[in-house]
């Protein structure tokens, strides 16, 4: 086997299981359209002019196209007010026609995030931000709407056959969004779990004994081979864009000749996200319909 053979086998390909998971969902669409004679819609939020965001939204209106779910796009300026946006949600929840309401994030200083993703009906809520559906992640209970992000690696590992019970998984980023239900999913699988951070003295400490490492913190080549495990599994969320192009927090080239598998930037957690929010925008859309006709 050659070099780039070599570590091909070691890439954690989350296009192409975007692109299966993307295949069942499409089939599950059919099924809602068949049954219901319409197709399930999801509304995003977008607000400011952040390239990243608005590429962000793009992507996941182009995959909601690609699958048959319809989508719309609330784009607001930069200046716009709490209130404007919080009046927006509550008439998105309460429209029948609309299945899942997304919020891209981050929202401008003047807006209160947190008031936002609770502001958004359990039931829509295909993020899974709001305060009972991590609650309900933080008990164990998975079944609800959960974050996109961490719920894609949990996907990837899956797919790949590879039981988290028992394993060391490191979290570098405590983030709503990423970190804290990153832990949660691990802690539920009964994984032994560490969540590092900015103020984590000795970094190196935690990452090298990890068996799963998932970096999530925007810092662009954070992870060196000298700070992984021999043979372990590497996740890389982070997102750096300098000059057009797009960089992940860990050193691909360099880790992938110590770890057993790696995802790259850009085609792993990416792709792996917004397929996630194409199945919980699904699950959103049939559990409406079921609580409509109970
Ligand atoms: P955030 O930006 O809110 O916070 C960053 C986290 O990283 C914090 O916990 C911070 O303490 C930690 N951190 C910062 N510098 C560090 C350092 N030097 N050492 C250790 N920890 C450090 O976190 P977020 O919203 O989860 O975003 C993190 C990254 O993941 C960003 O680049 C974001 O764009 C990316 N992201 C990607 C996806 C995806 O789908 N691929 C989804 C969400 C976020």
């Amino acid at each position: 086997m050659n070099n780039s053979e070599d570590i091909k086998d070691k890439v954690i390909d989350g296009k192409s299981i975007a692109d299966r998971v993307e295949k069942g969902v499409k089939e599950d669409v059919e099924r809602f359209k068949k049954k219901y004679g319409c197709a399930p819609r999801l509304a995003t939020i977008l607000v400011g002019e952040h390239p990243p965001s608005k590429l962000y939204v793009r992507l996941k209106h182009w995959a909601c196209k690609r699958v048959g779910i319809d989508s719309m796009n609330y784009k607001f300026d930069e200046n716009v007010s709490e209130k404007e946006i919080l009046s927006l949600i509550e008439s998105l929840n309460e429209d029948d026609k609309v299945n899942g309401i997304l919020v891209q994030m981050p929202l401008p200083p003047h807006i209160d995030a947190l008031k936002v993703m609770g502001s958004v009906s359990p039931i829509k809520d295909v993020d899974g931000f709001h305060p009972l559906n991590m609650g309900r992640l933080m008990q164990g209970d998975e079944s609800w709407l959960v974050p996109c992000t961490p719920k894609g690696v949990i996907e990837a590992l899956n797919i790949y056959g590879i039981d988290v019970q028992g394993q060391y998984a490191v979290v570098v980023g405590h983030s709503n969004i990423v970190g804290k239900p990153m832990a949660a999913m691990f802690l539920n699988r009964n994984a032994t779990v560490s969540v590092c951070h900015v103020y984590t003295k000795n970094l190196v400490d935690y990452t090298r004994e990890a068996d799963i490492l998932v970096v999530a913190t925007g810092v662009k080549g954070l992870i060196k081979k000298d700070m992984i495990k021999e043979d372990s599994i590497v996740f890389d969320v982070g997102i750096t864009w300098e000059d057009g192009k797009v960089y992940g927090d860990v050193v691909f080239d360099d880790v992938v000749k110590r770890a057993r598998l790696v995802s790259p930037v850009p085609g792993g957690v990416g792709p792996l996200t917004i397929a996630m929010l194409l199945t919980h925008t699904m699950k959103a859309a049939w559990k409406q319909k079921e609580r409509e006709e109970t």
